[in-house]
């Protein structure tokens, strides 16, 4: 849809300028209703003008002339609010651009807004924001699943073309799959996490949301990529394949849903002639217990800049439950006694996991999951914080293993959107994003 509508764009049919003033009528409108955006960038309007005199004037306009996104955030933005929806940083205004926004502006992309999460990307529902649940636009008494929440709500009410998320352990895939949005976690170092605030830095990526694959390709495309401020950023090339075999991976979870992205599977299989079969994986239900002790220790590392000095209030004194859990339990499982015990040992479980991971890429090309292997809860339902946890169980996998993964809307059950999870090799994003069109 992007594609189409930078041609309109471009070709004078639509203005830059009606394209982002319909947005922000629409979040004017709606947003009291759904809490999907924090802040709207005050100047947005007046910088699609500049744009449509660009295109009026025949200079040359970017490759996402007069498109709208929407960004997370805990994702630097110079000038714009970057609360990471915590009271710790309120009234932070980002002081300068993190390495994504710079190339979408470079390319005339027009930031919307900033968006609702949960508290420094803490969760798996949008409840934890100290500043309101955000709704599913799909089913306005559930839970948009999180922490990217209002990114993935904001593009299924129609706020943006786009929008930015993190994932760290499913925080793009997983809202993607409520909202029933196409949502894509990069391989590990695929786009520079330059200007992110980290929740665990070895498994934090930044990556979009959208309407459909074709989009979210148009916007990796444009950010991925080696970035001089970010070591760990690197040109990845995908491998290419003449004939694909897809293994469906064994789990636990909802029947309906697993029955539904096995049938789809299969579908998609046939019309193709792709060869499936099912795979199982030894190790994969130890995803959340390796998961959760690494994020705990990296989190409280790197939230130990919050103690009011430099950046907003001291994070102990105004953060929320969530965020205080797993500074507690990161201070604790980090003292020198209990290192061994925790830490070291879901370390190793990590490069277990990752070791079956590529492994398994040597048998099959992609392999395919639910996203989220339960329905989400109706909001301020009390859950317990395992019940929570366990929202993670499958898109944790793909950030223990480094690999890139994508979730598509997969049809609805019980009336509610369930999404479809593909995962590749490391490195095969390109490859993914081209064989995630086929299941849309
Ligand atoms: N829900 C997971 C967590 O709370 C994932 C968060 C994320 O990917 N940012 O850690």
């Amino acid at each position: 849809m992007i594609k189409q509508k930078i041609e309109q764009i471009r070709g004078g049919k639509l203005s830059a300028e009606d394209n982002i003033t319909y947005f922000i009528n629409k979040i004017k409108k709606d947003n009291p209703k759904i809490n999907s955006v924090l802040h709207v960038n005050p100047d947005a309007v007046k910088q699609a003008i500049e744009i449509d005199k660009k295109i009026k004037n025949g200079k040359k306009a970017g490759k996402l002339a007069g498109i709208g996104f929407i960004v997370k955030s805990n994702i630097n933005v110079k000038g714009l609010i970057i609360n990471c929806a915590s009271k710790t940083l309120e009234n932070y205004k980002g002081t300068y651009n993190a390495s994504v926004i710079d190339r979408l502006l470079k390319e005339d992309a027009i930031i919307i807004g900033m968006s609702n999460m949960d508290e420094f990307a803490c969760g798996s529902s949008g409840e934890t924001s100290a500043f309101g649940f955000c709704k599913n636009p799909r089913s306005i008494d559930r839970i948009p699943g999180g922490s990217s929440s209002g990114s993935a709500a904001s593009v299924a009410a129609d706020f943006c073309d786009f929008s930015l998320g993190s994932d760290t352990g499913g925080s793009i895939r997983n809202p993607a799959s409520h909202c029933g949005v196409v949502g894509y976690k990069p391989s590990y170092g695929a786009v520079s996490r330059y200007g992110l605030i980290d929740l665990a830095m070895s498994f934090d990526q930044i990556g979009p949301l959208a309407n459909d694959v074709q989009d979210c390709q148009i916007i990796f495309d444009i950010i991925k990529g080696k970035d001089e401020n970010d070591p760990a950023a690197i040109d990845y090339k995908s491998e290419k394949k003449d004939s694909i075999k897809i293994g469906i991976l064994e789990v636990k979870g909802d029947k309906k849903i697993i029955d539904k992205i096995k049938n789809k599977t299969e579908k998609v299989s046939k019309d193709n002639k792709y060869n499936y079969d099912k795979i199982s994986l030894n190790n994969v239900d130890l995803g959340i217990q390796t998961y959760y002790p690494i994020v705990y220790v990296e989190f409280f590392s790197g939230t130990r800049k919050f103690d009011g000095r430099k950046y907003g209030k001291k994070i102990e004194d105004s953060a929320g439950v969530e965020v205080l859990r797993r500074i507690v339990g990161g201070g604790k499982i980090s003292k020198a006694e209990f290192a061994g015990k925790y830490y070291r040992r879901a370390l190793t479980a990590k490069r277990i996991i990752e070791e079956e991971f590529n492994n398994a890429f040597k048998k099959v090309d992609i392999i395919i999951m639910p996203t989220v292997p339960k329905l989400p809860h109706k909001i301020g339902e009390k859950i317990s914080v395992e019940d929570m946890y366990n929202y993670d169980t499958l898109t944790v996998l793909a950030n223990i293993a480094q690999i890139p993964a994508i979730s598509i809307p997969c049809g609805e059950i019980e009336g509610l959107p369930v999404g479809l999870q593909i995962l590749a090799k490391k490195g095969n994003d390109d490859f993914l994003l081209d064989i995630s069109k086929k299941f849309e």
